[in-house]
């Protein structure tokens, strides 16, 4: 029994599976969440919104020039960037976006095509809860950081329900580790799909703690994370 609580930040309402629901108190605190989303200020929120919109649309983060269009009231955009790295909702360094999630601006082994755009995402439960933020349906690629193998998990636009699972036996593994600050670079680095039961146990780092979750497991765990991220308001 898990005792840790479920933070409101993020939306329960799909989570059926006992398995998901005990990876996401676990991996998603409340302590975290409460840093990503308490008293996030409307313009902020907007800013945020406007950089997941371009990934969305042209699988890029906008230019500083398009955020400086913006011309937001009493905020300067820079400030604005360097709160929501701070609060990890996006990695801005070297004057840069360099991911927001579920998006990466660079090369992962992870992508969601959506509406024939395809983006790099930061993990793979960010790749597979991408169509439950958008109501859209996703078509998710990985690789077996083993074999290579290629790996394809087709999402409905109700973002809970799958098709094309590809190899049948895919497992999704998600590392509980310390984040300090930054999920992009420690948790998810070990979220990870692997061909196979067998893949991920040879894997595995010796004493790693976790979840093995299956498709529809992390699809849940995706979605309850994703899926407050295009509201007016979270939480
Ligand atoms: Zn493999």
């Amino acid at each position: 029994m898990n005792t840790l609580d479920r933070s409101p930040y993020l939306d329960w309402s799909d989570v059926a599976d006992p398995v998901a629901d005990d990876a996401l108190r676990s991996l998603l605190t409340e302590e975290r969440m409460r840093d990503r989303w308490f008293d996030l200020s409307k313009e902020t929120r907007s800013v945020h919104r406007l950089i997941l919109e371009s990934f969305i649309q042209r699988a890029r983060p906008p230019t500083p020039q398009e955020l400086s269009e913006l011309r937001l009231p009493n905020l300067q955009t820079k400030d604005v960037l360097d709160e929501l790295d701070r609060r990890d909702l996006i990695v801005f360094r070297r004057g840069a976006i360099q991911s927001a999630y579920p998006f990466s601006a660079s090369e992962t082994l992870h992508t969601v095509e959506l509406a024939a755009v395809r983006n790099w995402t930061v993990c793979v439960i960010d790749a597979l809860g991408t169509a439950a933020m958008l109501g859209k349906a996703a078509t998710v690629r990985s690789s077996c950081p083993i074999c290579g193998e290629k790996i394809e998990i087709y999402v409905y636009k109700n973002g809970l329900s799958t098709d094309r699972i590809s190899p049948s036996g895919v497992v999704i593994w998600a590392s509980v580790a310390e984040t300090e600050g930054c999920a992009a670079d420690t948790q998810c680095q070990s979220m990870l799909a692997f061909c196979s039961d067998a893949h991920l146990e040879t894997w595995k780092p010796e004493g790693v703690i976790g979840f093995q979750l299956t498709p529809h497991q992390a699809i849940q765990v995706g979605a309850a994370i994703f899926k407050p991220f295009l509201r007016t308001s979270v939480g």
